[in-house]
């Protein structure tokens, strides 16, 4: 049962109960009927309130359901609503907490609405690479106004119910109980006979509603270039001024369906589930015990450090951040300021905020000052000898039951862990930069990490506002290793006759935030090859092009040096290309026997996503991610992949495991290609074969 039916005195309640946020699947709107149908039939009754248990009015559809007969199967949402709109007793939404989607739809539908102040109104379908599907579009414009509805229909933002307050959308604001305030609204609206009021019979008025369009789609279109919905979305508004409303349902309704078959939008709702199912670990019940996080210490104060301080002052928690020196802390300190201010300026934090976070922060020289903190992040340069510094005197200093936790990005765990006395609190929280932006934290999972230190940290990410994403200890975790065969193929076909130029710009238009060698050139050369020379030291020799270390030997660090793949111009961050790297490569194919060839920009994205595909299928036979959807996460919130493409493991479901592993095979046949970077990961092979997925195959339960 998934909605309830109550009598309270001559007003009936049906309150969805389908937790957590009350979802309008088959059966909950199968219960929702049935309560509407026992209070038409009984003549006691005279009006009905809808409200939601628990946590929601309702969060809208049931992505489960979508593309599943479910969503077309009676009574669909349409008949639902159209029941409720052509009831012959008053019907009143009573709207708390969360009023989303299909919720609010549910609602329009309904003659009256009364809503608590603060619940979250909103119609998120847009983020789903979805427009609304059960009237929206035709309703809300007529009620809050042309404007307001596309801008909530297009930014898929909620708005708090206070703000619409006097929008027309609410009848009243109930201030105390919402369930006794409803039952006396309703029963207000039959001794004043207010009527049933529709909100579909509202005239519809926007003059030159013609240029206000164009307008919208003109700044729509530059922005959602690789998303259908958006502008969908504005001409199933715009069908609500030109159609007679029941043909403007119809236009929404085929425009709902047509994204729902996109692969845009099967991307962003497997996206969706992807992050809800990233924080469940299998041997990690709900009810692990976790730790308070009342005070945190920060190690290092430099461009991790300083950005994991605000991280945590933006969630409330104290922060003390050690330094090596007076002056490592104020320019950690500063650079604090800096950041917040210019959110000031750009009207984003308010003063009065500013001012209470400043207060969270505090700096030392002194590691007994951090002494009684609950978690220290250690944020320090990445040398293993200059962490195993600070790991001893972390170990010394703080009290029991402290976590440790370190932000490495390459170096290994466990062997950081055997630094302290006691490995069992140690853990990897590794933060992307800027970290005050940046939604991934790859979480690390130590051998011996306990399980109530992992639950902490999941639970902490997601104060912090964090996704979290566990992974198991190798060379890079899941990101950067994937990262660095990405790399190192992008190096390969500068060899064999790509520029820099056509890397990037091949895989910026497939849709990556931004090509190998702008990143290169981002994070530092210097960066780059020391890890790499760092990890020959301790791995089997594995074969890297040489122009990196050409570059280097040049000075050509990135855009710290003005030079690196591209070209700088003081004070820019814009690239050119740099006639000195092509020489640099002309010679270097010349010494190597290499004669260059055209490589198309369909070979270049093929090799550099299947060089991750490759890797990412290891790193999960290997046991280091839990699941296929975890990787495409940590790509998609932390690499910059594109999420209309549903991440490298999605993607590659999308174009087929046996045609990736046909396209391993052509590129090892190259004759300059390394014979041991083609060789296919054993699970590719076995999925192929079996013509599975990853996202079957690849994912325990
Ligand atoms: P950084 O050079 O900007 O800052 C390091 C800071 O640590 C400096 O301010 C330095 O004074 C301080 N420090 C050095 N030794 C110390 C010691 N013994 N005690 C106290 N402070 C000390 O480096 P960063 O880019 O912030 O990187 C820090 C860590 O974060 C590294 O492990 C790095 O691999 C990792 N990381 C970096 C990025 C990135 O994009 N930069 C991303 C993720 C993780």
């Amino acid at each position: 049962m998934s909605a309830e039916y109550q009598v309270h005195g001559a007003v009936a309640v049906i309150v969805l109960n389908n937790p957590p946020v009350n979802s309008l699947s088959l059966a909950t709107r199968k219960g929702i009927m049935d309560g509407l149908e026992k209070a038409l039939s009984d003549d006691g009754i005279k009006a009905i309130v809808i409200t939601g248990a628990g946590r929601a009015f309702c969060a809208g559809g049931d992505i489960r359901e979508f593309n599943t007969d479910k969503t077309r199967a009676e009574p669909h949402i349409h008949s639902l609503i159209r029941a409720v709109e052509e009831s012959p007793k008053p019907v009143v939404a009573a709207i708390h907490s969360i009023c989303m989607g299909a919720g609010l739809e549910l609602a329009l539908g309904c003659h009256f609405r009364v809503a608590k102040p603060d619940s979250q109104i909103g119609l998120p379908e847009v983020k789903l690479g979805l427009s609304p599907g059960a009237g929206a579009s035709q309703r809300l414009p007529r009620i809050v106004g042309v404007e307001t509805a596309l801008n909530m229909i297009v930014s898929g933002e909620s708005m708090t119910s206070q703000t619409l307050a006097n929008s027309g959308l609410f009848d009243s604001m109930i201030e105390g109980d919402l369930v006794p305030g409803a039952v006396d609204f309703a029963e207000r609206t039959v001794a004043e006979k207010r009527g049933l009021p529709k909100v579909r019979d509202i005239k519809i008025k926007y003059p030159n509603y013609e240029a206000y369009f164009q307008f919208t789609r003109n700044s729509i279109g530059a922005v959602a270039r690789n998303y259908p919905a958006p502008l969908r979305c504005v001409d199933a508004v715009e069908a609500a001024l030109t159609m007679p409303f029941e043909d403007g349902l119809q236009s929404e309704l085929d425009i709902f369906f047509e994204l729902m078959a996109t692969r845009q939008s099967k991307a962003l709702i497997h996206s969706f589930f992807a992050e809800r199912a990233s924080s469940k670990i299998p041997d990690l019940p709900e009810n692990t015990p976790v730790r308070d996080i009342r005070k945190a210490a920060v190690i290092g104060a430099g461009m991790m450090g300083s950005g994991i301080s605000m991280v945590l002052m933006n969630a409330g928690i104290p922060v003390t951040i050690l330094e090596l020196d007076q002056g490592g802390l104020d320019r950690g300190v500063a650079k604090i300021r800096s950041i917040y201010e210019d959110s000031i300026r750009r009207g984003r934090l308010s003063r009065d905020k500013y001012e209470k976070r400043m207060s969270l922060l505090s700096t030392t020289l002194d590691y007994s000052a951090i002494a009684d903190c609950d978690i220290a992040i250690e944020a320090v340069f990445e040398d293993i000898q200059i962490k195993k510094g600070v790991f001893e005197k972390l170990d010394s200093a703080m009290k029991a039951g402290s976590i440790l936790a370190t932000n490495t990005s390459t170096l290994d765990l466990n062997k950081i862990a055997r630094f302290t006395t006691r490995p069992q609190d140690v853990i990897g929280a590794h933060f992307f930069s800027p970290a005050q932006v940046m939604k991934l934290l790859e979480v690390i999972r130590g051998e011996a990490t306990k399980k109530e230190v992992l639950a902490t940290v999941i639970k902490l990410a997601g104060k912090l506002g964090k996704t979290a994403v566990v992974s198991r200890v190798c060379d890079g975790f899941i990101g950067n290793r994937m990262m660095e065969q990405y790399s190192r193929q992008a190096e390969f076909l500068l060899e064999e006759g790509s520029t820099p130029e056509q890397v990037d710009e091949a895989v910026e238009k497939f849709g990556f935030a931004m090509g190998p060698f702008r990143v290169s050139d981002l994070v530092g050369n210097d960066v780059i090859l020391h890890i790499r020379n760092r990890w020959d030291d301790e791995k089997p020799r594995i074969r890297y092009s040489k122009i990196l270390e050409l570059l280097c030997a040049a000075d050509r660090f990135g855009q710290k040096s003005g030079a690196g793949w591209y070209d700088y111009k003081p004070g820019s961050r814009h690239a050119f290309p740099s006639p000195a790297v092509s020489e640099t490569i002309r010679k270097y194919r010349e010494a190597t026997g290499i004669v260059p060839r055209n490589i198309s920009s369909e070979e270049i994205v093929e090799r550099l996503v299947y060089a991750l595909v490759n890797e990412a299928a290891r790193i999960l036979e290997e046991g280091i991610a839990l699941r296929a959807s975890d990787i495409d996460i940590v790509f998609m919130m932390g690499y910059g992949f594109p999420p209309w493409r549903g991440g490298p493991m999605f993607y590659a479901d999308s174009v087929g495991l046996s045609t990736i592993l046909r396209r391993m095979r052509q590129f090892a046949a190259n004759p300059h290609a390394d014979p041991e970077f083609w060789k296919p990961a054993p699970l590719l092979v076995k999925l192929a074969a079996d013509g599975a997925r990853f996202s079957e195959g690849g994912m325990p339960l």
